[in-house]
C-alpha cells in the first residue's frame, strides 16, 4: 500500500469518524507513517478526551486485509482484481443497461456508516437523484430515523442530544451512554457532581445503570406505558408548564384524559417496573423542571410502538418545561450550507420511492426509503423489480433484519457494488468491490447543532488507488452522462466552498480553525418569537398530519404483541441492537486488540434459564424465532443483568448474525422500524 501523507512529520489537527460523536484529534505522523491518534484540547465535543475506539482508525488504515484495488466476481463466485479505471467503465456500463431495461427506479444507492455520516450522505443521495431514481437507502432507515421522527413530529425540530451538564435530573431510556455517546460521560459527570438526579430505565443493566440513583428494568417493549405513567403523575399533581401548556400546544386535553388509565398500578402491570419507582421519578422530574433531560436511546425506537414511544417521553419533556433549553429539548439553528443533496429538486420521472406507500412518514420525514422493503422489490414480490444497487460501507448481510432474505436478494441483483475496507460478508455478494477511502483520506464539513458550529475535517493522507467518496460518485457520473451537470466540482475542496457560500465563514478560515467556528449564537426558548416548524406551529401532543394518515393522532401505549398472543413455542424474548465496547455495528471485529476483548458471538441469558435448559457457561444454544435460526454460544450474566425469560445478543457479528433469528414484517407503523427488542424466541441446549 502506498500511502501518501499530507506532512512527513508532525500532528494534523481533524475529527475522529470511527462513530458519529466526532471528537477531536490529532493524528500524528512521523517519517510519513500515521503513528498515533491523540485527543484535542480545544473540541467542544470532546474537550481532550478520546475512547479507545479511535485508535482503531489507524489500524484500519493499515491493516493487512485492507482493499486497495477493486475487485470483480468471477463466474465460479471467487473474486479477481482489475484496474480501477476498467471497473468504473463496466459498473456504468451495467447501471446503464439497467436503467434503459427497467427505467432508472430499478437502481438505488444505499450508504452504510463506516465511511462516516454527513456529506457522504450528500453525495449518494445526490448521485441516485441525478440518476432519476428515487431510491436512497441507509442504516438510518433501521436505527435512528425512528427516534427523530418522535422529537420531530411534537416539537418540529428533529432529534439532539441534551447538555446534561445543564440538568437537575437525567432520565436516559434505552441507552448506554458510555458505549454509545463516551463524550457526553463528561456532562454527565459535572451533572452528578453538582447534585443532579440519573434515572435509567432499560432492560439489560448497563454500565450507566450501575451508577443511577433509580434504574428500571422493563419489560421489553414497555417503554411507553412508563412515559404515560409519569405524565399521568405530573397531571395529578398540577405539576406541570401551564405556559407550555396554555400558550404553545395542541392537544393537552386529549393528553390529560388518555394518561388518566396510566396509574402507577397499571404501569408496573404493563412495565414490571414497580409503582414505587414511578412515584419516584415522578418526584424528581417534579422537582427539577424545568431542567430535566428526557433522552431516548435506540432501544426505544426499537419497537412495534417505538415511535410513539418516543413521542410520548417528548410530550413529558414538554410538560416539564425543558422545551428549547440546553439541557431539555434543544431547538438548534442550522447555518446556511447549500443543498447538495438535491432535496428540493422535483425528480423528473414519475416513479414510486421503494417504501414511501407503507410507511409515508419515514420518506416524507426522514426523506430516505425503507430499506427492508427493497428486498422485495429485489426479489419481485412487492411492486416494480429494484435491479442494480451500489453501497458504501454498509453491511445489511449482516445489520438488517431477516439475513436469509438479505442474502437472497443481494444475490439476485443484476448488477450489485460495494465500495468497502474490506471484503464484508455484504461485499462478497457483490459484482464489483471498490476499495472505500477511510475519513482520514478525505476533507468535509461538519455541522454540530449542538453547539452551532462547524468544522472541516482534514486530508491526513491518500492511499495510491484509493478514490475519496466523492470523486467515487463523481467518476460514475461522468460516465454516466450527468457528472459535468451534477459533478462538476474537481474536487472535495471545491465541493466544500460551493456549500459554505450563504454561511458568511470561508474555508480558508475553517481550515486554520480546527475546532470549528460558531456560525450562530446559541439561544433558548426561540419559540416565544417565532412558531415552532410543525404543520399547527405548536407543539404537537396530537399529530393531525399522522390522523389524516390513519396513524395514532395521539402517541398511545399498546402492549407488544408477544403479550397481546402468547406463544408457548417461543418462551423467551430476544433483544438485539445493543453496542459492544469496541465493536461500532459489524465493524473492527478484524482488530486484534478488540477481539481479545469481544471474543466471539454469544448470547447473553439469565441464570434462572440457563439452569432450567442445562446450559454451562460456554456451552453453544440454538436460538429459533419464526424467521430462522443461529447457534451461538451462552453467556450466562449475573441474575440483576437481565429479566429471566430474557436473552440478548449483539448484532454485529459476521459469522453468527443474530439476524437470522429477528423478523423483517413485523414494523412501527410510522417508522418502519423492525422489532429488535423483545422477539419471542425458543432456545435449545445443543449437547457437545
Ligand atoms: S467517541 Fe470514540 S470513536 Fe466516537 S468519535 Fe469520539 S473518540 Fe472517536
Amino acid at each position: 500500500m502506498q500511502v501518501l501523507p499530507r506532512i512527513q512529520n508532525g500532528e494534523v489537527q481533524t475529527l475522529c469518524r470511527m462513530c458519529d460523536s466526532r471528537c477531536g484529534i490529532r493524528v500524528r505522523i512521523q517519517n510519513g507513517v500515521l503513528t498515533d491518534i491523540l485527543p484535542a484540547e480545544n473540541v467542544p465535543v470532546n474537550q481532550g478526551r478520546i475512547c479507545p475506539r479511535s485508535k482503531a482508525a489507524l489500524q484500519v488504515f493499515y491493516h493487512p486485509d485492507r482493499l486497495t484495488r477493486p475487485l470483480k466476481r468471477r463466474s465460479d463466485g471467487g473474486f479477481e482484481a482489475i484496474e480501477l479505471p476498467r471497473a468504473l467503465d463496466e459498473i456504468a456500463e451495467r447501471l446503464q443497461a439497467v436503467k434503459d431495461a427497467h427505467g432508472p427506479q430499478a437502481l438505488g444507492a444505499w450508504k452504510g456508516e463506516a465511511v462516516g455520516f454527513q456529506q457522504q450522505e450528500a453525495y449518494v443521495r445526490r448521485f441516485v437523484h441525478a440518476l432519476g431514481s428515487p431510491n436512497y437507502f441507509s442504516n438510518d432507515s433501521a436505527c435512528f430515523i425512528g427516534r427523530d421522527l418522535g422529537y420531530r413530529l411534537v416539537t418540529g425540530f428533529g432529534m439532539q442530544i441534551p447538555d446534561f451538564s445543564r440538568s437537575g435530573l437525567i432520565l436516559l431510556i434505552g441507552t448506554n451512554t458510555p458505549v454509545c455517546h463516551p463524550p457526553f460521560m463528561r456532562e454527565l459527570a459535572d451533572a452528578r457532581a453538582g447534585g443532579a438526579k440519573l434515572v435509567v430505565v432499560d432492560p439489560r443493566l448497563n454500565p450507566i445503570g450501575c451508577l443511577a440513583d433509580i434504574y428500571a428494568q422493563p419489560i421489553p417493549g414497555t417503554d411507553g406505558a412508563f412515559a404515560w405513567g409519569l405524565i399521568n403523575q405530573l397531571i395529578q399533581k398540577d405539576a406541570f408548564d401551564i405556559e407550555i401548556v396554555s400558550r404553545y400546544a395542541v392537544g393537552f386535553d386529549r393528553v390529560a384524559d388518555y394518561a388518566k388509565a396510566f396509574t402507577p398500578q397499571h404501569v408496573e402491570d404493563q412495565s414490571g417496573i414497580l409503582a414505587s419507582v414511578v412515584e419516584r421519578t415522578a418526584e424528581y422530574l417534579m422537582a427539577n423542571r424545568p431542567h430535566v433531560s428526557v433522552f431516548c436511546g435506540a432501544g426505544v425506537e426499537h419497537n412495534e410502538g417505538g415511535v410513539n414511544a418516543v413521542r410520548a417521553y417528548v410530550i413529558l419533556s414538554c410538560l416539564c418545561g425543558a422545551v428549547d433549553l440546553h439541557g431539555g429539548l434543544f431547538w438548534a439553528e442550522s447555518p446556511q450550507l447549500a443543498d447538495l443533496s438535491l432535496g428540493d429538486v422535483p425528480l423528473q420521472s414519475d416513479c414510486d420511492p421503494i417504501g414511501a406507500r407503507q410507511f409515508p412518514v419515514l420518506h416524507a420525514m426522514g426523506r430516505e426509503c425503507h430499506s427492508m422493503t427493497a428486498m422485495d422489490h429485489i426479489l419481485g414480490v412487492d411492486g416494480y423489480p429494484l435491479r442494480g444497487l451500489i453501497m458504501t460501507a454498509a453491511n445489511p448481510a449482516v445489520t438488517n433484519p431477516n439475513t436469509q432474505k438479505v442474502r437472497k436478494a443481494l444475490d439476485a441483483l443484476d448488477i450489485f457494488v460495494v465500495n468497502d475496507f474490506f471484503l464484508t460478508a455484504t461485499a462478497r455478494h457483490a459484482h464489483y468491490v471498490l476499495p472505500a477511502a477511510t475519513y482520514l483520506e478525505r476533507t468535509e464539513l461538519h455541522v454540530f447543532s449542538k453547539f452551532q458550529r462547524l468544522a472541516l475535517t482534514r486530508r491526513v493522507a491518500r492511499v495510491a488507488g484509493v478514490m475519496d467518496e466523492y470523486t467515487l460518485w463523481r467518476e460514475l457520473a461522468l460516465r454516466l452522462g450527468f457528472g459535468d451537470t451534477y459533478f462538476g466540482w474537481p474536487d472535495e475542496a471545491d465541493v466544500n466552498r460551493f456549500l459554505l457560500v450563504g454561511t458568511g465563514i470561508a474555508l480558508e478560515d475553517l481550515q486554520t480553525h480546527p475546532e470549528g467556528i460558531a456560525y450562530l449564537p446559541l439561544k433558548e426558548r426561540k419559540y416565544r418569537t417565532r412558531p415552532f416548524p410543525t404543520p399547527s406551529g405548536k407543539l404537537e401532543f396530537t399529530s393531525a398530519y399522522l390522523k389524516a394518515l390513519g396513524l395514532d393522532e395521539l402517541p398511545v401505549y399498546r402492549s407488544p404483541q408477544y403479550r397481546r398472543a402468547c406463544s408457548p413455542d417461543y418462551p423467551f424474548l430476544l433483544t438485539t441492537g445493543g453496542r459492544k465496547t469496541l465493536l461500532y455495528h459489524s465493524c473492527h471485529q478484524n482488530i486484534p486488540g478488540f477481539r481479545e476483548i469481544h471474543t466471539e458471538a454469544e448470547v447473553e441469558i439469565h441464570p434462572e434459564d440457563a439452569a432450567a435448559l442445562k446450559v454451562q457457561n460456554g456451552d453453544y444454544v440454538r436460538i429459533s424465532s419464526t424467521t430462522g435460526s443461529v447457534e451461538i454460544r451462552a453467556r450466562i450474566v449475573h441474575q440483576s443483568e437481565l429479566r429471566p425469560g430474557v436473552v440478548e445478543v449483539y448484532h454485529g457479528w459476521e459469522d453468527r448474525p443474530v439476524n437470522l433469528v429477528t423478523p423483517d414484517r413485523v414494523n412501527d407503523p410510522i417508522s418502519g422500524f423492525p422489532l429488535l427488542k423483545g422477539i419471542p424466541v425458543q432456545i435449545e441446549h445443543i449437547p457437545s
